[in-house]
């Protein structure tokens, strides 16, 4: 069938989108995606145009203005349908997360075993699939090993290491990366009327990921959280160990709500010392922080390279110890303790 690029409304992703625009013209599309991709980078919005594509009226697919692609992305079409808390979520909403039950996933086996209703496949997109738990994973498996014909599996996640490797090997694999500032200052300003230096600053903010940055010009609140929360890190340069540590509790009883957030903060930090050793080393135009020029540079002249480098490498280090389900409130104690100590008075 004719599949034409131009029709796909992902931002960018080609090699990802020639993949599937591939498999959909020669027929031969696999029975199940794991779409891998930082947060807000397109994962969903891909996985409604493969939907679209499949069930298209239209000669040219997906075309995005027929009865079936309109309500496959209003998220009303009885034969696509998405699972997982995060389904269509914007920016900011993701404070609380649970796990995807068996039940979750017992009702997608029954509907994946019915006829297509009018489209002409069954497309069921699972949100978070890092948040299957071993039950929900193992049950979601064994439809996977046995397909049913035209059914089509799209699962999302941000990291892919934290599924069952049986899922992951039951899928084909397909990145999404972070997409270059200009490519997001660009069409914050054509698709979506930014105004220029809001898209300048934006597309730097989003550090890649689209649906932040569109979602923070429409929500100032988006930016205004981001700011308060790069604050409240910054001050923990200047506070006293007992400080420090309170902050480690505070984000240990986050985590325990949503790992998520409390990675998101991990990455604003790491961003942030980023852009110091960026705006050290005279590297000012590829700096994320932008509305922060003249702290970065202050920053820059009080910290050693050393100190920076080896706090980023603990921050990654306590990334990966949560991820590995090490004590929270532990591992982030240490590295309240591992934070670079100025050079100069005062910062
Ligand atoms: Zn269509």
């Amino acid at each position: 069938m004719p599949v034409d690029r131009a029709m796909w409304q992902v931002i960018g992703q080609s090699r990802a989108i020639e993949l599937l625009r591939r498999s959909l013209e020669s027929e031969r599309l696999s029975h199940a995606y794991l779409f891998v991709g930082q947060p807000h980078v397109g994962k969903t919005t891909l996985a409604i145009n493969l939907a679209q594509a499949l069930n298209c009226e239209q000669e040219t697919k997906p075309c995005g203005q027929c009865r079936s692609c309109l309500r496959i992305a209003a998220g009303n079409h009885p034969d696509v349908q998405s699972i997982g808390r995060m389904a269509n979520a914007e920016p900011g909403q993701a404070s609380t997360k649970k796990e995807i039950s068996i039940a979750q996933i017992k009702e997608v086996q029954r509907s994946a075993g019915l006829q297509p209703y009018e489209g002409k496949h069954r497309v069921f997109i699972i949100d978070g699939a890092e948040y299957l738990n071993e039950e929900s994973a193992n049950c979601l498996l064994k439809t996977l090993e046995e397909p049913p014909p035209r059914v089509l599996f799209i699962l999302l996640t941000v990291n892919d290491a934290r599924l069952l490797s049986t899922i992951v090997s039951r899928c084909q694999r397909v990145e999404l990366f972070p997409l270059p500032a200009e490519v997001i200052e660009q069409a914050l300003m054509e698709q979506w009327q930014v105004a220029p230096e809001k898209a300048r600053v934006l597309s730097r903010l989003c550090r890649g990921s689209i649906g932040w940055a569109v979602s923070a010009s429409r929500d100032e609140s988006l930016v205004l959280e981001r700011s308060q929360r790069l604050d409240e890190l910054l001050s923990l340069n200047n506070a006293s160990l007992d400080q420090r540590f309170a902050f480690a509790g505070k984000l240990a009883t986050q985590f325990g709500k949503s790992r998520d957030s409390v990675e998101e903060v991990l990455d604003l930090w790491l961003g942030w010392w980023r852009d110091v050793i960026l705006a050290r080393e005279g590297c000012a135009q590829f700096i994320t922080n932008l509305d922060r020029e003249a702290a970065l540079r202050m920053s820059a002249q009080c910290y050693s390279m050393a100190g920076i480098r080896d706090f980023m490498e603990a921050i990654r280090e306590t990334v990966v110890q949560l991820g590995q389900n090490a004590n929270p409130r532990l591992a982030l104690e240490v590295l309240m303790l591992n934070l670079p100590r100025g050079e100069r008075a005062g910062v």
